[in-house]
């Protein structure tokens, strides 16, 4: 501990991200990106903005962006927020719609930062245990004076709930914020967005960086009553007036603008993953159903972190967490054709 630590940075307790290896000769299938790249209309909208304006301000409220956003999604702007990221508009909603409305809940085997942005900002956390078969149960969420959050689909589970289950969570919790992260929702699952004309309670959030093979630019958006959302605006200018910035802005924007190829990317990605799925069960993994560009999968016989090492001494990295629950288990991002065969080569190795 440094002299120059306050107690409080000294008791901090950060997310620990996945491995982003230099080395450009791996299979890297540990941190969900898209195995493919941006729209070229992404990259074009991009290239078009280096020039001498970087030397100006971007847009304080990202217009541009928040109309495509609204244009796709069939909402107003008023209803959309976005940030550098999700994780950054996450942090907004829970150092501003949940601190001060605990407890907080959330499922116990989901995004570790949901536990990590309730100890930076001194969060009651109420972490609800999944089911036996990994679900969330519904049952589990009722929360008179607080807020909720959960991914759909879940991670690292890649569970989906369907919409009639988020709407009784809802409809249970009428005074509690309830948020969605819709991180991986692109790849098989339906968004709630649909639902926030009705619930005003509903926040929804999603990011660029899996269906949209936007990882690098760090763009993530919500959408929510505007109420909800100027909230998260107030926040935001009280921390940094420009978390986009010009490249971002355009970029993301275009992205919003090609459907086709963001449609074909994520079909791509789901047929490829209904092959690996069968591919491991072929030897004889468990495999969860996934809803996500993600698989979740144990063996019977071979320990998780030894098969995620051998896996890396074959130069596949996957990912493995060391927790209670899901020790055993490897989370396998869907990679190309080509990445999802050398994993299977590799599997077929070590079995
Ligand atoms: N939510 C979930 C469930 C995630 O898995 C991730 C990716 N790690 C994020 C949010 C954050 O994504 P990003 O900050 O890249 O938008």
């Amino acid at each position: 501990m440094s002299r120059f630590w306050s107690p409080f940075v000294h008791d901090l307790v950060p997310y620990v991200p996945g491995e982003q290896p230099k080395l450009d000769n791996l299979v890297k299938l540990n941190t969900n990106e898209s195995p493919y790249g941006p729209s070229p209309r992404v990259l074009e909208a991009i290239r078009q903005q280096v020039d001498d304006r970087l030397r100006l301000y971007p847009a304080p409220d990202a217009d541009l962006l928040k109309q495509a956003i609204a244009d796709f999604y069939q909402v107003t702007t008023a209803q959309v927020f976005v940030g550098n990221g999700s994780d950054e508009v996450l942090a907004h909603v829970f150092n501003g719609l949940f601190r001060h409305t605990e407890p907080i809940l959330y499922p116990d085997i989901t995004y570790s930062f949901y536990p990590v942005y309730c100890g930076l900002y001194g969060i009651d956390a109420r972490p609800q245990p999944l089911a036996d078969d990994f679900t969330l149960r519904v049952a589990d969420y009722q929360q008179p004076n607080g807020g909720i959050i959960f991914p759909n689909p879940n991670a690292p589970t890649g569970i989906l709930l369907g919409l009639p289950q988020i709407e009784e969570i809802l409809q249970a919790n009428p005074d509690s914020v309830v948020v969605v992260d819709e991180a991986y929702v692109d790849f098989g699952g339906e968004s709630a967005i649909g639902l926030v004309d009705r619930y005003p309670n509903l926040l929804v959030t999603q990011t660029l960086s899996k269906s949209r093979s936007l990882a690098g630019l760090r763009v993530g958006l919500a959408v929510g009553h505007p109420e909800l959302i100027e909230a998260l605006e107030r926040l935001k200018n009280s921390f940094n007036s420009y978390p986009l910035d010009r490249l971002a802005i355009a970029g993301a924007a275009a992205s919003f603008a090609d459907r086709e190829w963001f449609d074909s990317v994520r079909q791509r990605v789901i047929d490829s993953r209904e092959w690996l799925a069968a591919e491991l069960i072929r030897l004889g993994f468990e495999v969860l159903p996934s809803a996500a560009n993600f698989v979740f999968v144990r063996h019977p016989l071979h320990q998780g972190a030894k098969l995620a090492q051998g896996l890396r001494e074959q130069r596949v990295i996957v990912r493995h967490f060391n927790k209670p629950r899901i020790s055993e288990f490897l989370r396998i991002t869907i990679g190309t054709e080509e990445q999802n065969q050398a994993l299977v080569s590799a599997l077929e190795q070590l079995l």
